[in-house]
């Protein structure tokens, strides 16, 4: 099993991490631009790119292919403004609202999943996965098979085809480097560590808005309540994840496949600051660490310019003003996402996919108020004991198996919402098929 032989590395291109002693290139010495794709560019990552791709200085960057799902408005600005060459929508019904707008400018437009994987093959230097969901697999996929630099956010690419995901990476001699803050940091406090020398990764958790709340008053929670994150301004379902802390399940399934470690190496400790982001300790009892203010900009900016630095515009950390930074254990009661995605990991095989599948479903349904708050982790244990017993929890070897075990896990998941909230008014969002829609 992948951790216990320590035989996959994150960089399958092989190219060694920077030791001590060696100076990286600077960011600014290349000569030509690198061309950058964002997948998912109208949402909080892909905008937090290009937020930094405008900054840098001209001529550092040029953009490629953007995507989004249907905010046909905003794609256009940001194609326009980042002087984009093609501009795509998932969603065929927005395509004519993309073409009209970019009409005259000279950038492509196109719609539909066909569009998003040759948009996501176009030549590039680094393509950012910041599609959110089960969604964004083919089309990250497809950028990995160009033998490029991933710059993943798109955490469910890893839980729902982890094994078939890192394979395709090493084949392409692709180049993987993590977004998500802690696993930024562990890549960084990771260094050129051989696998014996590692004891254990510990990610960081906000605990997000609930994190002081009794079990009667999260059961109660509002969307509006959830959404509410104390320290970072994210995604609608990744917020959502948050508050139920199945974002830390699914970071602990994603560092799974991205370090050589076992399961049982990875630990979780809640941090509310969200200041230290990840821990490496190591067997000789040293704990490295990496900090930097609850900004994504940072991890962004790593993956955009590793082995070098650039400038991320983010507030410095004043830890005399900080003062005191605290700790504590999760608590899986109160947050029992957490436990199942653990619980999903050791099982193996294709139950992270259906544990993100039925999680996708109960958060749609959670925003849209058809049901409650707990009713997500509740949903999402009762479709992976339905598919334990049917016998679907066994690998899927392709993509196309992937896609079909997490069309039917969402179909199990869909008979079994519970009903116990009652419809939200005017809440903005998505069509009954559990897709994400929010832009
Ligand atoms: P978001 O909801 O703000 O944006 C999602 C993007 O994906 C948008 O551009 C949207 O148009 C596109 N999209 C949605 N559904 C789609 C579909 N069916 N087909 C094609 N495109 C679709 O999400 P986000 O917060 O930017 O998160 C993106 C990913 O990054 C998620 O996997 C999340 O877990 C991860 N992540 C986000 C943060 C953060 O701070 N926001 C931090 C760490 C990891
Ligand atoms: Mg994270």
């Amino acid at each position: 099993m992948k951790g216990e032989t320590g035989d996959v590395s994150l960089y399958a291109g092989e190219r060694p991490l920077p030791v001590a002693g060696e100076t990286a290139p600077a960011a600014t010495s290349r000569a030509a631009p690198r061309r950058i794709s964002v997948l998912g560019a109208t949402g909080s990552i892909g905008q937090n790119t290009l937020d930094l791709i405008g900054r840098a200085a001209p001529g550092e960057f040029e953009v490629v292919a953007l995507t989004a799902n249907a905010d046909a408005g905003k794609l256009a600005d940001l194609a326009i403004r980042h002087r984009a060459r093609i501009a795509v929508v998932a969603e065929p019904d927005a395509y004519p609202a993309l073409r009209d707008a970019l009409a005259g400018t000279g950038i492509e437009a196109a719609c539909g999943a066909d569009a998003l994987i040759e948009a996501a093959t176009r030549p590039a230097d680094c393509t950012v996965g910041a599609i959110v969901g089960a969604a964004g697999l083919a089309p990250t996929l497809a950028a990995v098979r160009q033998g490029r630099r991933i710059a993943l956010a798109n955490k469910e690419c890893l839980v729902t085809a982890g094994e078939l995901f890192m394979r395709e990476v090493a084949a392409a001699g692709a180049e993987l480097l993590p977004v998500d803050s802690e696993h930024s940091a562990a890549f960084q406090a990771l260094g050129a560590a051989e696998p014996g020398w590692i004891e254990e990764i510990t990610l960081t958790a906000s605990g997000g808005p609930f994190r002081t709340w009794d079990l009667a008053r999260i059961r109660a929670a509002t969307p509006a309540e959830a959404l509410r994150h104390p320290n970072w301004s994210m995604g609608a379902k990744i917020s959502i994840d948050s508050a139920s802390m199945m974002n830390k399940g699914l970071e602990l399934i994603e560092a799974f496949h991205l370090f050589p470690v076992t399961a049982a190496q990875l630990k979780v400790v809640v941090h509310p600051q969200s200041i230290v982001h990840c821990l490496v300790s190591y067997r000789d009892g040293s704990v490295l660490a990496q900090l930097s203010s609850p900004d994504m900009r940072t991890p962004i900016a790593l993956a955009l310019s590793w082995p070098g630095r650039m400038t991320a515009p983010t507030e410095r950390l004043d830890l005399v003003r900080l003062a005191t930074l605290t700790f504590e254990a999760p608590d899986e009661e109160r947050f029992p996402a957490l436990a199942l995605a653990r619980a999903a990991l050791e099982r193996g095989g294709s139950a992270p996919a259906v544990l993100n599948a039925a999680n996708e479903i109960a958060v749609h349904a959670f925003l849209h108020g058809r049901i409650g708050f707990l009713d997500i982790a509740a949903t999402v244990a009762k479709c992976l004991d339905a598919a334990e017993s049917r016998g679907l929890l066994t690998p899927a070897a392709t993509l196309e198996d992937v896609l079909a075990m997490d069309g039917e896990a969402r179909q199990l998941a869909r008979s079994m919402l519970t009903t116990t909230g009652r419809p939200m008014e005017g809440h903005p969002g998505a069509g009954p098929d559990g897709r994400s829609t929010i832009d």
